[in-house]
């Protein structure tokens, strides 16, 4: 299999035999602005000093401030950065905001982390890089493994160093530390709206079976708002494997029985499965909510679903992109389908410059046609060209970041 960067490299190949953008322009998207990488020694609780490997990818910033979130993870490394970042560039294009695109990261597994070595490795993250962040050039956010509190401490640590107060250096900060409103649902939210914009356009029925890959905030978000909504979750998962219940999941009780047990298995009611299994299941609607590279060739063909959408970033390789379009199936592309928690971390970001402080229901509700918006354009667009959900988004977001070179 390939990295997500070859991955991402594919998709840009792949639009530019469909719509003619220019060689040169292809060319500028092809490599980063710049990457960094840094190294981050971290006093460990025992006196020990630990390195870590820390990341900053400035993919592109045609369009605003590059932005993207910052993951802890075990396997975290350059070309995952640098496809996130790619992915991120695109994503606030097709969302419409005047962000570019970045993303962060640490290879660590914060697991074995106290909260004192995560809070030191999170200032020191920002103490290696606060010359290159900054509200008007680089404003990073949460990711995989990365929490609110975490964002409170980096703002905090960019605040001593530079004097900006703002906050608005982070977004996804707690709501008393500057934060937004619905920040912490507004990815799954959004996948929501995107899910309803093109639910009929897409045949799928009132009431849909839904299987959920990922159980972190954006898949337990997911399950609890589309059951809300009157769907039936029937299958979710997280790391270490998932549970199948036909008749639909309590979300709520689901949650406390992870919290008491640390895991999904042995749930009230259900049979404990893969999470390959879970890939298979026959439902109306998949949701990756986990990793890249997932859906793939070795198990594009055994999907049943009717409809993917990607809560996760990179979920589908460009090999399984193929199969599943074949297959008359389309996939809700992660640069739409996962943009709401982008999008209400530029309302976070504006609220902070102007000193504001918006109601869940005013950050909903901008949030919503936006999101509608780019939903109807993008599949007019892979109707126009007659492609993929996925390539209407890439030939939208290549448009826009175009025409700002261009002027
Ligand atoms: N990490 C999220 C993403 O992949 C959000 C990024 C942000 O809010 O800047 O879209």
């Amino acid at each position: 299999m390939q990295n997500p960067f070859q991955n991402a490299m594919a998709q840009l190949d792949k639009v530019a035999k469909i719509k003619d953008f220019g060689d040169e322009f292809i060319a500028c998207l092809r490599q980063p602005d710049r990457d960094i990488r840094i190294t981050i020694p971290v006093k460990m609780d025992d006196g020990s000093m630990k390195v870590f490997e820390g990341y900053r990818v400035e993919y592109n910033n045609t369009l605003g401030p590059y932005k993207g979130g910052i993951r802890y993870h075990p396997n975290t490394e350059i070309n995952e950065v640098k496809a996130l970042g790619f992915w991120m560039m695109l994503k606030c294009a097709v969302a419409g905001i005047p962000m570019g695109g970045g993303k962060g990261g640490v290879t660590v597994e914060p697991k074995d982390l106290s909260k004192k070595e995560s809070e030191r490795l999170s200032r020191g993250w920002i103490q290696k890089l606060s010359d290159v962040l900054g509200p008007y050039k680089d404003v990073p956010a949460p990711d995989v493994n990365t929490t609110p509190e975490i964002m409170e401490w980096m703002a905090d640590e960019y605040g001593k160093i530079t004097g900006d107060k703002t906050g608005a250096v982070i977004t996804g900060k707690p709501l008393d530390k500057g934060g937004s409103e619905g920040r912490n649902i507004s990815t799954a939210q959004g996948g929501f709206y995107v899910f309803e914009t093109l639910r009929r356009e897409l045949g799928l029925p009132e009431k849909c079976k839904v299987v959920i890959q990922g159980f972190g905030n954006v898949g337990n978000n997911a399950a609890d708002i589309w059951s809300k909504a009157g769907h039936v979750v029937i299958a979710v998962s997280d790391s270490k494997g998932g549970i199948y219940k036909a008749d639909g999941i309590d979300i709520k009780k689901l949650a406390e029985h992870k919290k008491n047990t640390g895991s999904l298995s042995g749930f009230e009611g259900s049979s404990n499965i893969t999470n390959q299994e879970l890939l298979e299941i026959e439902c109306d609607l998949l949701i990756p909510a986990a990793f890249e590279n997932v859906v793939t060739e070795a198990n594009a063909g055994k999907i049943k679903a009717k409809i993917v959408l990607e809560l996760a970033n990179g979920p589908t390789t460009p090999e399984a992109d193929e199969i599943l379009f074949k297959k008359n199936i389309p996939v809700i592309p992660d640069i739409l389908a996962n943009s709401g928690g982008v999008v209400v971390s530029y309302f976070e970001w504006d609220q902070n410059l102007k000193q504001e402080h918006w109601s869940e229901k005013e950050v909903f509700e901008k949030l919503r046609p936006m999101l509608e918006d780019a939903s109807k354009k993008i599949l007019e667009k892979a109707r126009e060209a007659n492609t993929s959900l996925r390539m209407g988004a890439f030939i939208l977001a290549l448009e826009r970041i175009k025409e700002k070179m261009r002027g």
